[in-house]
């Protein structure tokens, strides 16, 4: 990948969660940098400047979301967060607070790395605003500059509001996004009264754009958290004669385990 030599900050007390993390990802190709405590973090992420940060949540000292809000006084470096299960409403937090992503432990190197993968992706091409490119995944493609949707070659008509979301789930794909970061930039509300849009127009939305609604394959629910529209398909040589449709496995070589769910 083109991630060789990123350097990532691990910020997490566990030893063997850190062991963990050093060892696979320096097999990845990536410089490994390691603190124990929140304040040890914010030092190394200020004097290092790490191309990505990965940060558990329960640090004894300074909290995990308090040094979300530190870190993005100063830089937009992408901050996926180390989060225990069953904690939605600190990930939910986490999120608002400015992180880019979780991930719930205990979790597989082929989650890791497509997360990594996406957070990098997202800081390379960040800053600048290049001309929107079409997104595809599956039969799935969105034109966002020509704004329209296709299934399987069909036309999709989408509503403004729901075209609204989906461009707005393009730009995230990849990335979880809370119904409270979709409430704001979609229908600029964070009235507590239409805390509902985000799962009625999900709901709609799928039933347009996913082959069969009721098992989404494009437009993930996060449970408790939000939604995560999946990676575009990798784009690359003219497909060909070759074995059919994408299959949607990480290409980081770990054949092995998709993540439990
Ligand atoms: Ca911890």
């Amino acid at each position: 990948m083109t991630t060789d030599k990123a350097l990532v900050l691990v910020i997490e007390d566990e030893a063997p969660i850190r062991h963990f993390l050093r060892a696979f990802l320096e097999s990845q190709g990536f410089r490994f940098l390691e603190a124990q405590t929140g304040e040890e973090g914010l030092g190394l992420a200020a004097s290092h400047q790490p191309d990505v940060i990965l940060l558990d949540l329960g640090l004894p000292g300074l909290d995990g979301l308090d040094v979300i809000r530190r870190i993005r006084q100063w830089t937009p470096t992408p901050i996926l967060v180390l989060s225990a299960r069953g904690k939605e409403k600190d990930k939910i937090d986490a999120l608002d607070a400015g992180a880019d992503d979780y991930l719930t432990k205990p979790f597989g190197v082929g989650e890791l790395a497509a997360r990594m993968r996406v957070a990098l992706r997202h800081t390379t091409g960040g800053a600048t605003e290049k001309p929107e490119p079409v997104f595809r995944v599956g039969g799935l493609v969105v034109d966002l500059a020509a704004r329209r949707v296709r299934l399987a070659g069909a036309e999709v008509h989408l509503t403004p509001i729901e075209f609204k979301l989906l461009a707005y789930l393009v730009r995230h794909a990849g990335k979880v996004v809370t119904h409270g970061q979709l409430l704001k930039e979609v229908w600029g509300s964070v009235r507590g009264d239409q805390a509902h849009y985000p799962r009625i127009y999900v709901h709609q939305l799928r039933h347009k754009i996913e082959p069969d609604p009721a098992r989404p394959r494009f437009l993930r629910t996060e449970t408790g958290i939000g939604y995560r529209l999946e990676e575009a398909d990798v784009p690359g040589p003219d497909p060909g004669p070759g074995p059919g449709p994408d299959t949607g496995v990480d290409s980081v070589g770990n054949s092995a385990q998709q993540s439990e769910k």
